[in-house]
């Protein structure tokens, strides 16, 4: 089990577009288990490889209800084959913008073609939080935040707290 450091906003690494996988190798499952154990332990419901500092396509998330097991999923090379018209709005939050929380409208149901941990090729339908969160995701393998569907006011105050609360983390490791 390995937790790995998560990238934190204004970190200019989570602005990195990230290359697709060519193959699934040992390399490749182990970033997959690292990134679920870091999710689970932040806690969070989805990850993408960036949010750990790898420019690579891979997302994992998992968003079952609290009281039902866990599952997991993993996504290599995800892409989107096409979006509702419906859209839907949920309170998103992001594990590189810790504690911030903004309403965010995105297409109610996707369609999806990825590799999965197998190195088989799929396709699905996703609907409601699940496409939420995978659209979430995929945003961050171009480099786009959820802030970037925020108003441009919002995003400004966002980042510029985190700004500052990056050089008043820089400032304190100085003293030590
Ligand atoms: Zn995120």
């Amino acid at each position: 089990m390995t937790i790995k450091p998560l990238i934190i906003l204004p970190d200019p690494v989570l602005r990195q577009k990230s290359r697709p996988f060519e193959g699934i190798d040992a390399q490749a499952l182990k970033l997959a288990g690292d990134m679920l154990d870091t999710m689970y332990h932040a806690p969070g419901i989805g990850l993408a490889a960036i949010q750990v500092g790898v420019a690579a396509r891979l997302l994992v998330l998992d968003v079952a209800p609290k009281e039902a097991s866990p599952d997991p999923r993993i996504f290599f090379n995800p892409e989107i084959l096409w979006r509702s018209d419906e859209r839907s709005v949920y309170d998103e939050g992001c594990l590189s913008i810790p504690e911030y929380y903004a309403e965010v409208e995105r297409p109610k149901r996707i369609g999806l073609r990825y590799v999965d941990e197998h190195g088989v090729c799929m396709e699905m339908e996703a609907d409601g939080l699940l496409a939420t969160c995978l659209q979430h995701e995929m945003d961050h393998l171009d480099g786009i935040l959820f802030i970037d569907h925020i108003s441009k006011l919002k995003r400004d105050m966002v980042i510029k707290k985190f700004k500052k609360r990056a050089k008043g983390m820089q400032e304190s490791a100085a003293v030590l």
